[in-house]
């Protein structure tokens, strides 16, 4: 699999553009929050006619990765995506709408996905992990022959956790996601924001994402 990563400033979240020129298959890993689309469809374009970007794989429903939606949509992209961030594009709202000022866009999901499918992105297939936490709708994606995972927001390079104070947040989950990740055999890890990691370095992420969330964990009381 070869991922070129795209924007990723400003507000946007990391684009990443899934390719293999030998069977034509571009995709896209979330659209980004859509207020500067031009540049980040500039970047597509540098790599490919836009139009023949099939799918766009959403990690979850938040405003900065869902925002340019509409535009790949119109352009011929299906839209993959989990049911509660299909749930809440189809109502134009999310917890995160009020922080950019502005309500989700309101399409429909193409391809509603979850824990154990697979999705052919880039010219292979890619297993769908369902890993609520950072939010309801959260998924990652994964291809086990290249150790390649694409983690959104659950979690973040260099030992990050995502956000899970949102009211539709829930700590015990985001452990529970992590501490499965952490077990995969990843090789390059693609975050929602901030840098990737390969190699070593992928996993000693993912080990301190976990350490991270376990102390985040409120303890059990005492019986
Ligand atoms: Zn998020």
């Amino acid at each position: 699999m070869r991922v070129v990563p795209v924007g990723g400033r400003g507000f946007d979240c990391n684009v990443f553009l899934l390719k293999d020129p030998a069977s034509n298959a571009y995709d896209l890993v979330d659209a980004g929050v859509g207020m500067d689309h031009e540049r980040v469809l500039a970047e597509v374009a540098a790599v490919v006619d836009p139009h023949r970007v099939r799918h766009v794989a959403v990690t979850h429903e938040h405003f900065d990765h869902v925002g340019g939606l509409p535009r790949w949509q119109e352009l011929g992209a299906r839209v993959v995506a989990s049911g509660p961030t299909a749930d809440k594009l189809r109502a134009g709202h999310d917890v995160t709408s009020k922080m950019f000022g502005a309500d989700l866009p309101v399409l429909e999901v193409d391809a509603v996905v979850g824990d154990g499918d697979h999705v052919p992105l880039g010219g292979v297939d890619v297993a769908v992990l369902g890993t609520p936490g950072h939010s309801p709708g959260s998924l990652c994606y994964w291809h086990e022959a290249s150790g390649t995972l694409f983690s959104g927001d659950t979690v973040f390079a260099q030992g990050g956790i995502g956000r899970f104070d949102f009211p539709d947040g829930d700590v015990r989950d985001l452990e529970a996601s992590i501490l499965r990740l952490e077990r995969l055999p990843v090789r390059s890890l693609h975050c929602g924001h901030g840098p990737s990691v390969d190699g070593a370095e992928a996993g000693a992420s993912l080990h301190g994402s976990a350490r991270y969330v376990r102390s985040c964990v409120p303890a059990d009381p005492a019986p």
